[in-house]
């Protein structure tokens, strides 16, 4: 998968949906254990017990595979971030994972500047959003979640222009600290956007949207993050959503709901709950 699998994804939001028949394809191997599915860790240098939780997750799993559903970083302005420590502890981290398991990334709303520097060092893969996962023979649709939350057309218009080629190179062409700059100040009008739209306004992903991607992929369930509340939702046709949670060792309890699949199923893990 190259660099033009966000130019596909973006065709997805161009109103008329896009043909989900041609989505790419990930494929997990048969004599495979399990894959964790987990999204939205939001890593940030001031959430140290988040970071710890996580590195603890991805270096000892057993899963043969990871996939990283977006939102793993809070914020990332480009690969040439890593001159921060703990940016440079982040990719540590998933480069060591990646030696004994297999890593995949799809970018979020978060850190969709993830750029190639990172993923060749770290050893991940890149996924387009959507991507159809094959795993003991089910299909399985794959997203981020943002692109389907379609009441936000305030922040689906800022989609289409941040990943649009040109944005990125005008932006990733700015200084570090000037990015940095912007970044906060993106975020922050970000947080009172949610909070003028209250916590019941926030916008989820369509369900009608959804099952009509299921439906084009000719996939049976979808998975994605973004939204931070972690469920499983019927959908038009028997189709199912599943989504996953964000993730916070800083709060009280801590929170950390990832996915499972394996040859039996899929099953749901609260990596914050203490130990029985
Ligand atoms: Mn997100």
């Amino acid at each position: 998968m190259n660099s033009l699998a966000g130019a596909a994804g973006q065709g997805v939001l161009g109103g008329a949906m896009a043909d989900l028949s041609a989505c790419p394809a990930w494929q997990a191997d048969p004599a495979w254990s399990c894959i964790d599915l987990l999204s939205d860790v939001h890593l940030q240098a001031d959430r140290p017990d988040t970071f710890a939780a996580w590195r603890q997750h991805l270096l000892g799993t057993p899963a043969n595979a990871v996939l990283i559903l977006g939102d793993l970083f809070e914020v990332w302005v480009g690969d040439d971030a890593r001159s921060g420590r703990f940016e440079a502890e982040c990719a540590a981290v998933l480069k060591q994972a990646a030696r004994h398991r297999r890593l995949a990334f799809m970018p979020g709303n978060r850190d969709f500047l993830v750029g190639d520097a990172l993923l060749a060092e770290t050893g991940m893969q890149r996924l387009a959003d959507p991507t159809l996962m094959l795993a003991w023979d089910r299909r399985w649709l794959l997203s981020h979640g943002d692109a389907l939350c379609l009441s936000d057309t305030a922040y689906l218009q800022f989609r289409r222009q941040v990943r649009g080629a040109e944005w990125q190179a005008r932006f990733l062409a700015l200084p570090l600290a000037e990015r940095q700059h912007q970044a906060r100040t993106m975020r922050d009008a970000s947080a009172a956007h949610q909070a003028r739209q209250g916590a019941f306004g926030w916008s989820d992903v369509d369900d009608d949207a959804a099952a009509e991607w299921l439906v084009q992929a000719g996939a049976e369930a979808l998975i994605h993050g973004h939204t931070h509340r972690p469920a499983t939702h019927t959908l038009p046709g028997g189709l199912v959503r599943h989504v996953l949670g964000d993730w916070d060792f800083e709060a009280k309890p801590a929170r950390a709901r990832i996915l499972r699949l394996s040859a039996s199923g899929l099953q749901a893990l609260d990596l914050g709950a203490a130990p029985p």
